[in-house]
């Protein structure tokens, strides 16, 4: 067994390349935690654990998105080698998903930490109310201090909407939470100008300033056995996560302990973001929705949204327009000079009942306890001109 180190006292500090990073998403491959004839590799998984643990003492939070539950589970199961028929799959995914859970639960307890399991499908990451229904819980782990699991609900996905390889997955879930890092770690070290096995010309790349069509074309379809993401579905999530405004590093996992390499300097690929998370997704409120509705507020909310505060319900005159929670709604002065465009918390209904009440009032007046806020900081763009802008 090895020893199990607690105390950060006694935890090598992260304290080089991945020292400013102040939220973090690690995605580990399936051939990483799961070896085919002996099944989890648990003193790796221990280490990992501790890995984690010091970024989280470094200050950063810390999500994981975990593949191994078909490994795991068609390992269980005794399954024949090969590929798997979409049922076997789910069912092997079904008794692996425990396994693995337990074990990353016993693997982070041991530095301290709590595990929260999230499992997604397809339309959790893209449909906006389920959109922000997960977000607003992996959000709520994270306050809480627990590291949120994330994998892809096999058991349910089926072909047609199903992320299928969880490197893509890892950086949509970096867009959800506005990560500013995501560490792909599997059993390739990083991106090389052809396949490195078969071309012994191969040039290693360490940094990707530009995803250009000569970097796509370099990345070859090819996955293992047991993971499903191949140096195609790296790119792709590079591009998801870069655009977005997060680094994205492929790196090898298979040595004890591949975040302290990393960050001591072991040889991985970096992807540089296109803008900041925050500003790249203001960006993308400001630029690519149209408002539903619109939120008229008073002088004191247009001081204190211009002080970078998040608009409360308190500050809320009247509510204009049909809108779902998540829509994108314009935000007006009482003159109806249009301030910007924000992401309600609300449908108008409610927001309509919660307006210029005080948010402790919010759970008495609707029955559930919703977010303080109307409209998050995060979630509203200033200044931003709506595509639609017909009213004023
Ligand atoms: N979600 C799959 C699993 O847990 C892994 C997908 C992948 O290999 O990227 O087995």
């Amino acid at each position: 067994m090895p020893e199990k180190i607690t105390d950060k006292q006694v935890r090598s500090p992260i304290s080089g390349r991945l020292a400013p990073f102040r939220r973090v998403v690690v995605k580990v491959g399936s051939s990483l935690l799961v070896d085919q004839q002996t099944g989890l590799r648990r003193d790796w998984l221990g280490a990992l654990a501790q890995d984690l643990a010091a970024l989280g003492d470094n200050g950063a939070d810390v999500l994981v998105v975990s593949s191994g539950a078909i490994a795991l589970g068609r390992s269980v199961l005794r399954l024949p080698r090969g590929k798997l028929k979409l049922e076997e799959s789910q069912a092997a995914a079904a008794v692996g998903q425990i396994a693995l859970s337990r074990a990353w639960s016993e693997a982070l307890g041991d530095t301290g930490r709590v595990a929260g399991q999230i499992l997604l499908t397809l339309g959790d990451t893209e449909e906006r109310r389920r959109y922000l229904n997960a977000r607003a819980t992996i959000a709520n782990l994270l306050r809480l201090r627990a590291v949120p699991v994330v994998n892809e609900n096999d058991t349910v996905a089926t072909s047609e909407i199903r992320y299928g390889d969880n490197d893509r997955l890892a950086a949509r879930v970096a867009t959800m939470v506005s990560a500013d890092l995501v560490l792909l770690l599997s059993d390739v070290d990083g991106l090389y100008t052809a396949p490195p096995a078969s071309d012994p010309g191969a040039r290693f790349i360490a940094e990707v300033q530009t995803i250009t069509p000569e970097i796509e074309a370099m990345a070859s379809g090819a996955g293992s056995e047991l993971s499903r993401g191949g140096m195609q579905t790296k790119v792709e999530a590079a591009k998801i996560a870069t655009g977005a405004g997060a680094t994205l590093v492929i790196a090898s996992g298979h040595e004890t302990g591949p975040i302290h390499r990393i960050d001591a300097g072991a040889r991985s690929t970096w992807f540089a973001p296109v803008a900041s998370p925050v500003a790249a997704r203001k960006a993308w409120i400001a630029g690519t929705l149209e408002p539903r509705g619109a939120v008229f507020v008073d002088a004191g909310a247009c001081n204190a949204l211009r002080a970078g505060k998040s608009l409360l319900p308190a500050g809320v005159k009247r509510i204009e327009g049909r809108f779902e929670r998540g829509d994108t709604v314009a935000i007006r002065s009482e003159d109806a000079t249009l301030l910007g465009v924000g992401l309600t918390a609300y449908d108008d209904a409610d927001a309509r009942l919660i307006a210029g009440r005080r948010s402790a009032e919010i759970e008495a007046l609707l029955g559930y306890a919703g977010r303080s806020e109307m409209i998050h900081r995060d979630d509203m763009a200033l200044g931003a001109s709506p595509v639609a802008d017909s009213e004023g």
